[in-house]
């Protein structure tokens, strides 16, 4: 069961993932996960990684898909994969295409968890943090028991910056223009299945599930 799961920062995309491994017994491989691997194993691919990395700049793609291919060649890729954050170009995405080839394996799935823009901006912009302890809070999905007032010690909950309308905004809109040549990419190609991710978790998973139970069989 080879997949990429994609959707816009607060999708769920987080929470469907563990699902989908803890069923499927697949691993999630994010990007971020994946050059730590190789770094901490001190491949000389995961050192090239870290040489760019330290110098902040951008990881070239070569380098990228050499850690891909070494990552998806562990055993524990064996019955699949779910990747998560990669790939975040066409470029990537016809790399990855020509390396499964290589393997001799193919995609079954692009999973796309679809939430409209407003849902996200209500999503991303409902957490509350308390100054005092660190607890979270989102005002319509865990709310405090007294608006606006941490559970734990009474103390006012504040907004992050990250948090605040202008912000998230403009995050989803680079994320937008990021990932719609991708999706219209994978259209295009036959694989991309789209989920409406604005309902409920466990419903989202039922039917991420009827999809995957189908190729499972
Ligand atoms: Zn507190």
């Amino acid at each position: 069961m080879n997949l990429i799961l994609m959707g816009l920062p607060g999708a769920g995309k987080g929470t469907q993932a563990e699902k989908i491994v803890e069923k499927y017994d697949i691993p999630h491989i994010s990007t971020g996960d994946m050059f730590r691997l190789a770094i901490k194993e001190g491949t000389s691919l995961g050192q090239e990684a870290k040489s760019y990395m330290d110098k902040g700049e951008l990881v070239p793609d070569e380098v990228t898909i050499g850690i891909v291919r070494e990552r998806l060649s562990k055993p524990d890729c064996q019955k699949g994969f779910l990747l998560d954050g990669f790939p975040r170009t066409i470029a990537q995405a016809e790399a990855l295409h020509n390396l499964l080839a290589d393997m001799e394996r193919s995609l079954d799935y692009v999973l796309h968890i679809d939430v409209p823009k407003e849902k996200l901006i209500e999503r991303l912009t409902g957490r509350r943090i308390c100054p005092t302890c660190g607890a979270t809070y989102h005002v319509v999905f865990n709310p405090p028991k007294e608006d606006g007032i941490c559970d734990n010690d009474g103390s006012a909950l504040t907004q992050r910056e990250d948090d605040q309308p202008e912000t998230v905004k403009k995050r989803l809109e680079v994320n937008v223009e990021q990932q719609q040549p991708l999706l219209d990419f994978y259209q295009d190609q036959g694989y991309l299945v789209s989920f409406e991710g604005d309902k409920d978790i466990k419903e989202v998973f039922v039917d991420i599930d009827q999809k995957l139970g189908a190729l499972a069989e």
